[in-house]
C-alpha cells in the first residue's frame, strides 16, 4: 500500500528492481510551485536503456507472459485494483510533480484502472478469424504479441497518456520499456511499484529515466524494438518515426494539436462558455486538444468574447493542492518562457488582448489566464501550439468560413461543434480534418473510444479494439485436411494456384 510521503528519489525500474544509472548521475525534478528541488532522477544513459531492452527481452522469451492471456489477464485487473486503492497517493504526487490541480487530477486519474480493465477484457473476447479458403483446407488467423515496445511518454497528462499505451501492449502479451518525461517521473514509478506488487513477471515491465536526447534517442534506435509508441511533440515524432522507419518496425505518434471551437450563433450564450473556457484552461491549457481556437459567428461575436472574458476573470489561479484552484503553475520555466513569449507575439502581431492581468503568486512558473480576440487565421498565435492558458476567439461570417477556419491549421487533432441544430452539426463533423469531433461537448475520451491525430498531430491509434491488434502481428494458417496426393513435378497438377 503506497502512502502519503515526500517525492522519492526515482531510480530506473530494470527485471522488477529499482536501480541507480550505471553513471551513477542524477539529475534535479523541481517543483513548479516552489522552484524547490523535490527530487533526484536517475539520469539513465544509452547504456541503461540496452540494459532495459535486454531485461524486457529475456522476459519475453522466457516468462508465461507471452503464452498465457489467462495470466495477462488476472494481472491487469489485479493491477487495476491496485490503482483504485492507492489512488490518493498518485493523485497528490501528480499534482505536486506537474502542477496541475488537484481537482483535475483527482478526477483524471480516477478513471486509470478503466483502461487495464477494458484491455483485459478485449484480450479475454477478442476471437481470432477463419477466412474462406476453399474445400480441404482448414485457414485460421491468431494473434501473437510482438515482442519488446519502446514507450516514449510526455509531462502534461503523465499517467494517463502512459496507461493508454502500456494497458493493450500488456494485454497483447508484450514486454515494454517506458521512457517518461524527465519533467514528470514520479507516478511512473508509482506505477512500476503496483505492477511488481501485482505479481506480473519481472521484466516485463521496465522503466528507465534520462533526457529526451539521451535516454528516449537511445530507446528509439534500439534495434531490439518490435515498436515504438510516443506521445510528444510533431518534432519528436518526426525523429522518432525517422529511426522507426530505419529499423523497420511498427511506429505510433500522438503530437501536438492547436484544436478549434466552432460556436454557432443558435446557442445557448453560457452554455458555449462555460464549455469553450473548460476547453481552453483546463491543465492551465497544457493539453494537446487544448480548445486554443474559438472561432465565434459575427452576429453574436461581441456578446461571446464580453462574457468568454467574464468568466475566465473568474478562474482562480493558486497552489496545485488546494482544491479551489482552477490554474496552478506551468510545468517548467522553459514552458513559462515559451508561453509568454508567444503571449509578446500575439500582442505585436495586432491580436487584441482582452484578458491576461489575474494577480499571479510571486514563486512558481505561473502564468495569468490570457485572452486574445481579434485573432486572425495567419497570426502565430492562431497556429502554433502555445500549451499554456491562452486562447484565442477569431470571426467567421458564415458556415463555410467557419470550416474553412477550422480545417486551416496544419494539426488535426480533437475539434468541438457548438450548436442546437442537429444536422449542422452533424453535416459539419463530417468535413472537419481530426480526429476527434465533439459536439456540446471537449475533452471526453474513453478506453473504447479511438484517438489519434490526423495531418501533423499524429499516426496510429490509441484505445479501442484497434489499438490492441496494432500491439500484435497477425499470423495466417493454412493447413490442408485432406489426404489428396500431391506432386507438382510428375507434369499431372493443373489447378490453378497462388504458385
Ligand atoms: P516532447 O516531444 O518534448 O517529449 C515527449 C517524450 O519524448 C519525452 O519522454 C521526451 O523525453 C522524449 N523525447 C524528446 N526528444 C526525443 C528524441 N529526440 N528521441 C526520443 N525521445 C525523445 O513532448 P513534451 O514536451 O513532453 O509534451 C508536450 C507535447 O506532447 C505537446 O506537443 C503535446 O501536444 C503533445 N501531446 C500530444 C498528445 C496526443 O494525444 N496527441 C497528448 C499529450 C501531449
Amino acid at each position: 500500500m503506497l502512502t502519503k510521503r515526500d517525492l522519492p528519489r526515482c531510480e530506473q525500474f530494470i527485471g522488477g528492481k529499482f536501480l541507480p544509472s550505471v553513471s551513477g548521475k542524477y539529475f534535479p525534478l523541481i517543483s513548479p510551485e516552489t522552484e524547490e528541488v523535490t527530487a533526484e532522477v536517475a539520469n539513465s544513459t544509452a547504456e541503461d536503456v540496452e540494459t532495459a531492452v535486454q531485461a524486457a527481452l529475456h522476459a519475453f522469451k522466457h516468462s508465461k507472459w507471452r503464452l498465457s492471456p489467462e495470466l495477462r489477464i488476472v494481472t491487469l485487473r489485479k493491477l487495476a485494483a491496485k490503482l483504485r486503492e492507492n489512488m490518493p497517493a498518485i493523485v497528490e504526487a501528480e499534482a505536486r510533480v506537474t502542477g496541475r490541480p488537484i481537482r483535475e487530477m483527482r478526477a483524471q486519474l480516477g478513471r486509470l484502472p478503466e483502461w487495464y480493465d477494458y484491455f483485459a477484457s478485449v484480450a479475454e473476447t477478442l476471437e481470432d478469424t477463419l477466412p474462406p479458403f476453399g474445400r480441404g483446407y482448414l485457414n485460421y488467423t491468431r494473434r501473437e504479441p510482438l515482442g519488446v515496445v519502446g514507450l516514449l511518454t510526455p509531462w502534461n497528462h503523465p499517467l494517463l497518456i502512459l496507461t493508454k499505451k502500456l494497458a493493450p501492449a500488456l494485454a497483447a502479451g508484450n514486454a515494454v520499456v517506458i521512457k517518461p518525461s524527465e519533467l514528470a517521473p514520479v507516478t511512473i514509478n508509482m506505477l512500476a511499484e503496483l505492477i511488481h506488487d501485482s505479481g506480473m513477471p519481472e521484466g516485463i515491465v521496465n522503466v528507465v529515466h534520462g533526457l529526451g536526447s539521451v535516454a528516449g534517442k537511445a530507446l528509439a534506435q534500439n534495434k531490439a524494438l518490435s515498436k515504438i509508441d510516443l506521445t510528444g511533440g510533431t518534432p519528436t515524432g518526426r525523429e522518432v518515426a525517422a529511426a522507426a522507419g530505419r529499423n523497420l518496425i511498427k511506429v505510433a505518434a500522438e503530437l501536438g494539436g492547436k484544436a478549434t471551437s466552432i460556436v454557432f450563433d443558435d446557442v445557448d450564450l453560457t452554455a458555449a462558455v462555460n464549455g469553450t473556457v473548460f476547453a481552453g484552461y483546463i491543465a492551465s491549457g497544457q493539453t494537446c486538444v487544448q480548445g486554443a481556437r474559438v472561432l465565434v459567428s459575427d452576429k453574436m461575436y461581441d456578446r461571446f468574447c464580453a462574457a468568454f472574458v467574464e468568466k475566465v476573470s473568474k478562474l482562480r489561479v493558486g497552489p496545485p493542492l488546494d482544491n479551489r484552484t482552477d490554474i496552478g503553475p506551468l510545468v517548467a520555466k522553459r514552458q513559462l518562457d515559451r508561453v509568454v513569449k508567444l503571449i509578446e507575439t500575439g500582442i505585436r502581431e495586432g491580436a487584441t488582448l482582452a484578458y491576461g492581468k489575474a494577480p499571479v503568486p510571486d514563486t512558481g512558473w505561473y502564468v495569468s489566464p490570457t485572452v486574445f480576440t481579434d485573432v486572425t487565421n495567419d497570426m502565430t498565435v492562431a497556429q502554433e501550439e502555445i500549451f499554456g492558458p491562452v486562447v484565442c476567439i477569431l470571426r467567421y461570417q458564415s458556415e463555410k468560413e467557419a470550416i474553412e477556419l477550422a480545417n486551416g491549421t496544419r494539426f488535426g487533432l480533437g475539434m468541438a461543434i457548438w450548436t442546437n441544430d442537429i444536422r449542422r452539426a452533424h453535416h459539419v463533423a463530417e468535413q472537419l480534418e481530426a480526429d476527434i469531433i465533439w459536439i456540446n461537448d471537449h475533452h471526453r475520451i474513453g478506453p473504447a473510444s479511438p484517438w489519434g491525430g490526423f495531418k501533423e498531430s499524429g499516426v496510429g491509434r490509441e484505445n479501442g479494439i484497434d489499438c490492441y491488434k496494432d500491439y500484435s502481428r497477425l499470423k495466417n494458417v493454412i493447413a490442408k485436411i485432406t489426404a489428396d496426393p500431391f506432386d507438382w513435378f510428375d507434369g499431372a497438377a493443373t489447378d490453378k494456384r497462388y504458385s
